[in-house]
C-alpha cells in the first residue's frame, strides 16, 4: 500500500522539477519576444504541459493535422527567385527523385521526398522562416552543415546542406526573416548540386509536413521557374493521388513506405546487372 503513493510523489516531483525548468526558460523567451503574440502563444501551449520537446524546450502539442489558413512562415531567401538568384527545385512528397531511391535515401521518410529543396548557388544568404529558438546544429544529417529552429506554433524547421558551421548558439532566439545561415552543397564542390533542402518537422519529430501552405510564397510562379524535380511519381491503381506542389501527404518518420506501388509511372529504374 505504501509503494504506491511514493512512487506517484517521486514522478510528481520530476514533473515539477521539469516544469520549473520550462517556465524559466518561457520567462526568458516571452521577454525576448515581446511584443511579438509568439510569447502568449508559448503560455498556452506550455499550460498544455504534457510534453517537452526532445531537447526540453517547451513543446506544444503536434500541430493541426490541417495547416492554418495563413501561411505561419516566409520563404528562406530574402531576394526574390530567379536564375542567378534562387529558384524551385525538387519539391515536398512524391516525387520522382524520391521514389527511384524510396529504399535507399528516403527510407526514413516513408519513401516520399520530406523537404523542399530550393537550387541557389553557394553563399546565398538563408533567412529563418519564423521567429524561433536553436535548438540543434549539425546534429541531424543533411550534411554537410544542418540548423534547426524551434518555433512557437507546434513546428520546427531544418536548414540542411549548409555551407558551412551557422555562426549561431544553442537557445539563440532568432527572428522571421534574419539573416542565419550560407547555403552549400551536398557534395561540398559547389558546383554538383547546391541548393538548400528545407524541411518543417513537428517539435517532436515525428513527422514532416509539406512546406509549400506554410510558407507565404507564389508557388504556381516559383513552379513554373523551377527546377530539377521530374515531376510526381504516379500509381497507376490511383493516377491522380499526390500530383499537386499542394496535395502532398504528412510524412511520418521511420513509417512505413507509402509509394511501393504496384503498378507505376515512370517504371521503376532497373536492376543492377552484372557482367
Ligand atoms: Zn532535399
Amino acid at each position: 500500500m505504501t509503494a504506491i503513493p511514493k512512487l506517484r510523489n517521486m514522478s510528481e516531483m520530476k514533473l515539477d522539477w521539469k516544469r520549473a525548468v520550462a517556465m524559466i526558460l518561457l520567462i526568458v523567451l516571452a521577454f525576448d519576444l515581446m511584443p511579438n503574440d509568439t510569447a502568449s502563444v508559448m503560455q498556452a501551449q506550455e499550460n498544455d504541459d504534457r510534453h517537452t520537446n526532445h531537447v526540453g524546450f517547451p513543446a506544444v502539442y503536434p500541430p493541426p493535422e490541417e495547416p492554418p489558413e495563413t501561411p505561419p512562415f516566409i520563404l528562406p531567401f530574402k531576394g526574390p527567385a530567379g536564375p542567378s538568384t534562387w529558384f524551385l527545385g525538387q519539391p515536398y512528397g512524391n516525387t520522382v527523385g524520391a521514389f527511384i531511391l524510396r529504399d535507399m535515401f528516403y527510407t526514413a521518410g516513408q519513401g516520399l521526398h520530406f523537404g523542399i529543396d530550393f537550387a541557389a548557388p553557394c553563399g546565398t544568404e538563408v533567412v529563418a522562416i519564423g521567429d524561433g529558438v536553436v535548438v540543434e546544429i549539425d546534429t541531424h544529417g543533411s550534411a554537410p552543415h544542418s540548423l534547426i529552429i524551434d518555433h512557437a506554433n507546434g513546428y520546427t524547421s531544418l536548414y540542411g546542406h549548409l555551407l558551412e558551421r551557422p555562426d549561431l548558439e544553442i537557445g539563440q532566439v532568432v527572428r522571421q526573416g534574419e539573416a542565419i545561415a550560407f547555403s552549400g552543397d551536398i557534395f561540398e564542390t559547389c558546383r554538383s548540386a547546391p541548393h538548400l533542402h528545407l524541411e518543417i518537422r513537428s517539435n517532436f519529430h515525428d513527422r514532416t509536413y509539406n512546406p509549400v501552405p506554410l510558407l507565404d510564397a507564389d508557388w504556381e510562379n516559383l513552379n513554373l521557374i523551377g527546377g530539377f524535380g521530374r515531376g510526381y511519381q504516379r500509381d497507376l491503381d490511383s493516377p491522380r493521388q499526390w500530383q499537386t506542389l499542394g496535395d502532398q501527404p504528412i510524412i511520418f518518420l521511420g513509417g512505413p513506405l507509402l509509394n511501393n506501388y504496384e503498378r507505376t509511372w515512370p517504371p521503376p529504374q532497373g536492376e543492377w546487372r552484372e557482367r
